[in-house]
């Protein structure tokens, strides 16, 4: 049976969407990344490689009053990015429940075997 994979456009952890998947799919439907949570809306669902996602948003709970939120490509857009105690780049967006800041890391460089022992 034939698999497509599509790359999630925040983590880049690969979806795999079997024929009988897609056959459940039409454009409208809204898929959701297994790692990251972010939510996908399909455009496109033909046969074959005639398929289109749009990224919804980011599906993320406030550490900080528990309420879940929505991180929209356009906050993203907008968040400052600033540097964790660890030395990664974050983005910091803000929770529209409680207002706290919150610290929003994705892991797009992360290459098996980069962990480099200094
Ligand atoms: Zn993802
Ligand atoms: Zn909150």
């Amino acid at each position: 049976m034939a698999t497509l994979e599509i790359e999630c456009p925040v983590c880049a952890e690969l979806l795999e969407l079997s024929d009988q998947d897609r056959a459940e799919l039409q454009a409208g439907d809204v898929i959701v990344c297994d790692s990251c949570n972010a939510e996908m809306e399909i455009t496109r669902n033909g046969g074959g490689e005639d398929f289109e996602l749009e990224l919804l948003g980011i599906l993320t709970t406030c550490p900080n009053c528990g309420e879940e939120f929505e991180v929209t490509e356009e906050l993203l857009a907008t968040a400052p990015t600033v540097e964790s105690s660890d030395g990664h780049e974050v983005s910091l967006v803000t929770c529209p429940h409680c207002n706290a800041g919150i610290e929003l890391e994705f892991e797009d460089d992360s290459e098996p075997g980069a962990l480099s022992s200094q």
